[in-house]
C-alpha cells in the first residue's frame, strides 16, 4: 500500500500521517518528531481561519494547502483569474473608445475584443510563469538538484487567487480603482513569492529574485504583443 506523505507546516519535516485514529472513536493529532509541535495544526481549524491566515500569506498555511491537502483547482481558478483580468481589460479598452461607429458597435456587440484580451493575458501569464520556473530550473540545476515542477506550477496558479479581488474592485469602481488595481498586482505577486519560498523552502530572496525575473519577462512580452498589435492594426487601416 502507498504510503501518503505529509510535511509539518512548522518545519517543513516529512510526516507520514497527521493524525492518529485510537479506538472507542479517538482522533490525536501527531507530533512532529523533529520540532515536537503538531504536525498541521489546520487539520482542525476551520476554512475560512485558513483562508485569512493564507493571505496573510503565512508559511504554515501555505504548508497546510500545498502539501496537506488535496486541492485541485489550481487549472479552475487559473481560468477564472484569467476571465476576471480580461474583463478588466476589456472595460478599460470600452472605457477609453467612445465612437459611434457602425462597425465599431458590431464588433462590441461580437466581444471579439474580450477574447483578444483573454489570449493576451493568458500569454503574458504563460510567459511569466515559463520565466519563473525556468529561473528556478536553471538555479537547481546549478546546485545539482532537482525541481517538482509540478508542484511549483501548482503552488503559483493558486497563489494567483488575490486576483479575484478584481471582481470587487471593476464593480465598485471609483477614482482610486488604479491605485486598487496597482496594490492587487502586488499583493499576487508577493503571495506568489511566497508559494515558491514554501514549495522549494528556499530563502525569501531567491523567490522574490524568481518573481521579479518573470514580472520583468512579462511586462517586456506585454510591451511586444502590444507593438504587434499596433503594427497590425495601422496596416489593416492603411489597407
Ligand atoms: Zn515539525
Amino acid at each position: 500500500m502507498e504510503r501518503v506523505l505529509f510535511r509539518c507546516v512548522e518545519c517543513n519535516a516529512d510526516a507520514s500521517e497527521l493524525h492518529r485514529d485510537y479506538s472507542n472513536g479517538i482522533l490525536k493529532i501527531s507530533i512532529c518528531g523533529s520540532c515536537h509541535k503538531p504536525v498541521d495544526k489546520y487539520i482542525e481549524y476551520d476554512p475560512v481561519i485558513i483562508l485569512i491566515d493564507a493571505i496573510l500569506c503565512k508559511t504554515q498555511a501555505f504548508r497546510h494547502i500545498l502539501f496537506n491537502t488535496k486541492i485541485n483547482i489550481h487549472w479552475k481558478l487559473c481560468v477564472f483569474c484569467l476571465l476576471c483580468e480580461a474583463y478588466l481589460r476589456w472595460s478599460r479598452l470600452q472605457g477609453s473608445e467612445q465612437s459611434a461607429d457602425p462597425a465599431d458597435i458590431i464588433r462590441y456587440t461580437t466581444e471579439w475584443e474580450f477574447y483578444g484580451m483573454f489570449s493576451l493575458a493568458t500569454l503574458e501569464l504563460a510567459v511569466f510563469l515559463g520565466g519563473v520556473l525556468a529561473f528556478l530550473w536553471l538555479f537547481r540545476r546549478h546546485q545539482g538538484s532537482n525541481l517538482e515542477l509540478q508542484l511549483l506550477l501548482k503552488a503559483l496558479l493558486l497563489s494567483c487567487y488575490a486576483k479575484l479581488l478584481l471582481i470587487p474592485a471593476i464593480i465598485w469602481e471609483h477614482d482610486y480603482s488604479p491605485l486598487c488595481f496597482a496594490l492587487i498586482r502586488l499583493f499576487v505577486l508577493t503571495s506568489n513569492s511566497q508559494a515558491i519560498r514554501v514549495t522549494l523552502n528556499s530563502s525569501r530572496r531567491l523567490s522574490v529574485l524568481a518573481v521579479f525575473v518573470g514580472l520583468l519577462l512579462e511586462i517586456f512580452a506585454a510591451q511586444v504583443f502590444r507593438t504587434l498589435l499596433w503594427t497590425q492594426q495601422n496596416s489593416l487601416q492603411l489597407w
